[in-house]
């Protein structure tokens, strides 16, 4: 099949925005690097029409905060404009970095994507949280539930969070140091009972935040005598989950029904295969934040009154579908495309657009899509998120 019959973007040295019979050549200025990585909008699929705001922001175009404890940059409202439901941070932390005891108005979901951490949290019935979390981990802290992170040996750790409020600044959350400097010493004192003296020598914000410090032991070393855990484990292990297993990838989903903690933050992880696709479907709850762990591959998005726009995606990227509209997201490279959906929501839901016409009378369907015997046989009863090649 040759490019143009696939639908896909027209390949060329340096590719040209142009189709036969449309478009010309480009002869610059341009940025040839950024166009080779977005080949369906230097030459858009012809189904793509009208105005959609943009759908896709990457983290490598995001300010990268550097500090002595490892580094951290955000995907918010303010770089992503539609995404005002959900803000996302990618974080590194060090063998023994530490992100310094706070909290923020917003909840924290995280997924691990790299190496080992040690998370801790407190609730407001005095219950605590201490566990260990490895690649494919979840935590969820309830909004305003002071917490703090810290990467283990060898190599420390990497993660995604996600915020349940786009407007989510990780430069302005709560943090203890910033409190005990913004408090005359006398009423700490008052405060703990200790003499004024023993607090002169706590540190200020800017020497935290995010600061080295010692690996620390065994997490059972870590159990604090006497403490109540929390009823609720604030964490899940998302890759130990059996998946949904179709011929072209698999399927984990996470929300509040096997993960109770999570009760604004509902989540899929999707592995499809080279050419598969995610089914066309859409979400009848709310809006989808996608974060791309690895591969590369298109999502089409469809917004009613004739309007569809598509982009492409790779490693490191957000991609975003404002409620209830139609999407498919395609493997369009040559290794698994995985990627996270995220919602807003305490539960996961999606509507197969397959699904919905072989649940609906076949007269009906065929007196709208002039489909013969054959095509409604072959419609699928039972879901199947990913489709294969
Ligand atoms: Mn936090
Ligand atoms: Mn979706």
């Amino acid at each position: 099949m040759s490019a143009a019959a696939s639908g896909y973007a027209q390949t060329g040295d340096p590719p040209q925005p142009r189709r036969p019979g449309h478009g010309g050549t480009d002869p610059g200025p341009r940025n040839v690097l950024r166009e080779r990585q977005n080949p369906d909008l230097l030459v858009p699929p012809a189904t793509d029409h009208g105005t959609l705001p943009n759908l896709r922001f990457s983290f490598s175009d995001a300010h990268v905060r550097l500090e002595e404890g490892g580094w951290t940059r955000q995907v918010t409202v303010r770089e992503l404009g539609i995404s005002t439901p959900i803000a996302g941070v990618n974080m590194r932390l060090n063998a023994g970095g530490v992100r310094e005891l706070h909290w923020h108005k917003a909840a924290e979901w995280a997924y691990m994507l790299y190496g080992t951490a040690r998370i801790t949290a407190v609730n407001a019935d005095g219950h605590n949280f201490i566990d260990d979390v490895g690649v494919g981990d979840l935590w969820y802290f309830p909004s305003g539930i002071p917490h703090s992170i810290q990467g283990l040996g060898p190599d420390g750790c990497e993660f995604l969070l996600v915020f349940d409020d786009g407007t989510f600044d990780e430069d302005n959350t709560f943090l203890i140091s910033d409190w005990f400097k913004h408090v005359p010493s006398a009423v700490l004192s008052k405060n703990f009972g200790v003499p004024a003296s023993a607090l002169a020598h706590v540190p200020g914000p800017e020497q935290l935040y995010m600061f080295p410090a010692p690996i620390p032991g065994a997490l059972a070393a870590d159990t604090i005598a006497g403490a109540t855990a929390v009823t609720k484990r604030l964490s899940y292990r998302m890759l130990a989950q059996e998946p949904i297993r179709t011929a072209s990838g698999t399927v984990r989903i996470v929300d509040s029904k096997i993960f109770p903690a999570s009760t604004t933050i509902a989540a899929a992880l999707v592995e499809i295969n080279p050419g598969g696709m995610r089914e066309l479907h859409w979400h009848p709850n709310t809006d989808e934040w996608q974060y791309y762990i690895e591969g590369e591959g298109r999502m089409g998005v469809f917004a009613a009154s004739g309007q569809a726009r598509t982009f492409d995606y790779r490693a490191g990227d957000v991609g975003y579908v404002p409620f209830a509209m139609g999407h498919y997201v395609e493997n369009t490279g040559t290794t698994p495309l995985r990627f996270l959906e995220m919602f807003k929501s305490s539960y996961y839901a999606d509507v197969s657009l397959d699904q919905w016409i072989a649940l609906t009378p076949p007269e009906l369907v065929q007196a709208h899509l002039h489909l013969d015997q054959q095509t409604l046989n072959a419609m699928r009863k039972e879901k199947r998120p990913i489709v294969p090649a």
